[in-house]
């Protein structure tokens, strides 16, 4: 499995990730799923609606998210995934993600380090919930 992000959708990542820190932003990943292929085709943008930490967590609330299945169906397309930043920390799952990550989903995570966009991760949790495997990215 691998997953394939135009370069215009990531560049969009990494500026909402800049624009939102030191707070972590979030949103929803469209696009097309086959076996070892998922395709970013959208995105969806979401508030991080955490209350308690949001330079530490994320939550994306179900308003927003019901406009990202609506968008989906739209494009005629699926949620493949989310995304979400980490202010001057590694682009690798904490121990909260993986407590609020789904098996299927692909996890998208994009460090941020003073401010500016860093290094950029994927990730798929194992079904047993144990833990996360990268997943490579392909620019297209
Ligand atoms: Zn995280």
């Amino acid at each position: 499995m691998r997953i394939t992000i135009p370069t215009a959708i990531l560049e969009r990542i990494e500026e909402q990730a800049a624009e939102t820190y030191p707070e972590e932003c979030c949103g929803v990943l469209i696009g097309s799923d086959n076996e070892s292929v998922r395709k970013v085709m959208h995105l969806s943008e979401t508030k991080n609606v955490h209350d308690e930490n949001r330079t530490r967590r994320f939550m994306i609330g179900p308003d927003d998210f019901i406009k990202a299945e609506k968008f989906a169906r739209e494009k005629k397309a699926e949620i493949i995934g989310f995304y979400h930043s980490h202010p001057d920390n590694a682009a690798v799952p904490s121990e909260h993600d993986r407590d609020f990550a789904w098996p299927w989903y692909l996890y998208l995570i994009a460090s941020v380090l003073n401010g500016k966009p860093s290094t950029m991760q994927a990730w798929k949790l194992r079904d047993d919930r144990k833990r996360f495997d990268e997943i490579q990215i392909t620019i297209s």
